[in-house]
């Protein structure tokens, strides 16, 4: 078990601060003070951090942590916060983890006692949910919906009802997902695109996939930029019950293997095997 608390030693201390999404004016000042009084900023690109801090005037040594040199770079990140008061972790844009790297040193942090404390989260998806429209008691968030035409299918189809779900999607698919959407016969479903948000352009776009798709055909200039698309299914769309695929995967594991088992419960419930494929990749995750 571990247990950490408020630590106001100023001995060892990782901030996770958000950038602005968009609008660059959009920082908190307990953001940009916590940033001016550290001893070094870990980001993903300094090119892109470098514009925020110089248009704030802050001079900092810079450790960078990115997608692609996250595993390595941990260990000396780490030992270099270890001989330093305080540190912030930045994004490009928004919030650290969310889409970008940091996990891995967060979970360091947490088993080598490293204080850590988050600053002004501020995130695409809270946006878009919060302007959605839709019911916010519950909100899920998928991070990018898939490249795949059956995956994103398959996403969408076992979204839980009553609940606002949001996915962050290149603009270059946005148009072929609502397409594939339509193809799968789900044009009348309600949804609601948040695009360029808090920046010059920003666009919030509600109404049908149908309406949306025949929008963006005849605006294709309006495809450019960020886009989050949020959902909220008051039904669900597909019919069978997931509560009886989970009964028959866990009545069938210590028999079968996976690839028996989705064969088995696609032949027994009458559904696409990879449909079953996802279920049981979700309940592994
Ligand atoms: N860490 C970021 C956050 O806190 O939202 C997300 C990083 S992820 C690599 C980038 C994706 O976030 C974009 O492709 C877009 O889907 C979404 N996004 C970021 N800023 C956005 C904005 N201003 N408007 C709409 N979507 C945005």
């Amino acid at each position: 078990m571990l247990i950490q608390k408020r630590d106001n030693s100023q001995k060892n201390q990782l901030f996770i601060i958000a950038t602005p999404i968009g609008n660059a004016e959009d920082i908190s000042n307990l953001a940009l003070k916590t940033i001016g009084e550290c001893d070094f900023i870990i980001c993903e690109d300094s090119r892109v951090s470098y514009k925020l801090l110089n248009k704030y005037n802050i001079k900092k040594p810079i450790e960078i942590l990115n997608n692609f040199n996250e595993k390595k770079a941990i260990n000396n990140i780490l030992e270099k916060i270890t001989k330093v008061k305080s540190v912030v972790l930045i994004s490009d844009a928004g919030c650290p983890l969310i889409n970008d790297p940091g996990y891995l040193l967060i979970r360091e942090c947490i088993e080598k006692h490293i204080y850590i404390e988050c600053i002004s989260i501020n995130c695409a998806y809270l946006n878009a949910a919060i302007l959605s429209g839709f019911p916010t008691n519950k909100i899920n968030f998928h991070g990018f919906i898939s490249k795949k035409a059956e995956e994103q299918y398959n996403e969408i189809m076992l979204l839980e009802t009553k609940t606002n779900h949001s996915f962050y999607i290149t603009p270059h698919i946005i148009l072929k997902f609502l397409k594939n959407m339509i193809d799968k016969d789900l044009k009348n479903l309600n949804i609601m695109v948040a695009r360029e948000l808090t920046k010059n352009f920003q666009t919030l776009y509600w109404g049908s996939i149908l309406e949306l798709y025949e929008y963006f055909e005849k605006n294709p200039q309006e495809i450019k930029g960020e886009f989050v698309i949020v959902f909220y299914l008051k039904e669900p769309i597909v019919s069978f019950d997931i509560l009886e695929v989970n009964k028959l995967y866990n009545a069938l594991k210590k028999l079968y293997n996976d690839k028996e088992i989705i064969k088995i419960i696609s032949n027994i419930l009458n559904i696409k095997k990879s449909i079953v494929y996802q279920l049981i990749k979700g309940k592994k995750e």
